[in-house]
């Protein structure tokens, strides 16, 4: 009989490169392949996992909700989603409407709709380094060459400015740009932090000039940074929010929350068949409660410091820069890092790349301190080898 990852391999429309292990359950932070292998998993299954593998609570809500209901077009309302809608709301004050759909490039695609409508505008301004999803719209803001090229041409009026240049900013933003669409920190870009006075100054400008401000918080969302959203660092206030990932602990899910800048859309402009489904819904509202009860934003905080100063003490020439905040953490290397992932691997440890020479950390929240010191004992022994 042929593994998983020979059958996902051949049956594939090849867009993933192939870790070769096939997993099959999960613990906390812990993940086991199919050989009963484990491994310590710092990529949350790329930021998903933020209260841990097979939650038990996220697992009751969900067993519960699909035993009642799973499915409830938007039309008709649900008592799991008012509490959902009424559960954002509440964390993102003033943003007082949320849509819910089921990622976060369709979280993406709502945000751009909602400006252009909203607005009147055809012009998007985003930043070098970007990463806003697949979708042709959200591709659009993207910004890495290599995925955009070959699906061109895309969304027209895009520009993207170099990442924290102000003054870059300040000359893009005319009156045709209909918002701005930045990352707090950027994720796939190489974890990079942007600048309290960068995102003070967008929503100055945007405020200025009619333009809405969009927070791509998909991978920054939910505590990952040391506070619910990766933007309050800075004190800013946006005009609409994306979110995803982290939000319902691995059941697909996104939603888009808006502020009082952003005027009514009107029935049929935007919707989702499944977004806002009760069984997603339910797990969110699990998932949620768990981070507000276990303070998983302020443990990211505490539990990164401590992951950024244990990787800043490492002695290795191979490291240029270790950067991050909270548990969205990046080891950048001078050389590729994909070797290195794989060293980890075989050494019972999961990481993520970010770009070509980033190794990146996206652990679950709840992830131990035992467990990061045994993903870093790691990253030492890998570097040194
Ligand atoms: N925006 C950001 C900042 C992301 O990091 C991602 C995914 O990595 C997306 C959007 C797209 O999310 P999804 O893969 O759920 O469509």
């Amino acid at each position: 009989m042929n593994s998983p990852t020979q059958v996902e391999r051949e049956l594939g429309i090849g867009v993933y490169g192939s870790r070769g292990i096939s997993i099959v359950r999960g613990h906390g932070a812990t993940v086991e392949d199919v050989n009963g292998r484990t491994y310590v998993d710092a990529t949350a299954m790329y930021g998903v996992v933020s209260v841990g593998h097979g939650n038990p609570e996220v697992a009751a809500a969900v067993a519960r909700q699909a035993e009642s209901l799973i499915a409830c077009f938007g039309s008709f309302a649900n008592p799991v989603r008012a509490g959902l809608m009424t559960q954002l709301t509440g964390l993102l004050e003033p943003l007082n409407r949320v849509f819910l759909c089921n990622s976060g490039t369709e979280a993406v695609e709502c945000a751009l709709k909602v400006a252009r409508v909203g607005t009147g505008r055809p012009g998007i301004v985003a930043a070098t380094g970007g990463f806003h999803g697949r979708t042709f719209g959200a591709l659009s803001a993207t910004f890495r060459p290599d995925h955009r090229r070959p699906f061109e041409p895309l969304l027209p009026g895009v520009a993207h400015v170099p990442f924290n240049d102000l003054a870059a900013l300040d000359d893009a933003i005319d009156d045709r740009v209909g918002a701005v669409l930045l990352e707090s920190i950027q994720g796939e870009g190489g974890v990079r932090v942007a600048d309290g006075g960068f995102l003070q100054a967008a929503e100055r400008l945007c405020g200025e000039r009619g333009a809405l401000l969009i927070l791509d918080e998909v991978q920054t969302g939910f505590g990952r940074t040391g506070n619910w959203f990766g933007f309050q660092d800075a004190g800013i206030q946006p005009d609409v929010v994306c979110l995803a990932k982290g939000i319902a602990n691995g059941v697909p899910m996104g939603a888009v929350a808006l502020g009082p800048r952003v005027p009514p859309l009107k029935p049929g402009q935007h919707g989702s068949t499944f977004g806002g489904n009760p069984l997603a819904c339910a797990a969110a509202v699990a998932t949620l409660e768990i981070i507000r009860r276990d303070r998983l934003p302020a443990c990211a905080t505490e539990l990164g410091a401590w992951a950024l100063d244990r990787l800043r003490s490492l002695d290795h020439a191979r490291i240029r820069e270790v950067r991050g905040r909270g548990l969205m953490i990046a080891i950048e290397l001078k050389e590729r890092s994909a070797p290195f992932q794989r060293a980890l691997q075989e050494r019972g440890v999961l990481v993520l790349g970010a770009g070509p020479t980033a190794l990146r950390l996206l652990p679950p929240l709840v992830i131990t301190r035992d467990e990061l010191g045994q993903v870093i004992d790691a990253i030492d022994e890998v570097l040194a080898s």
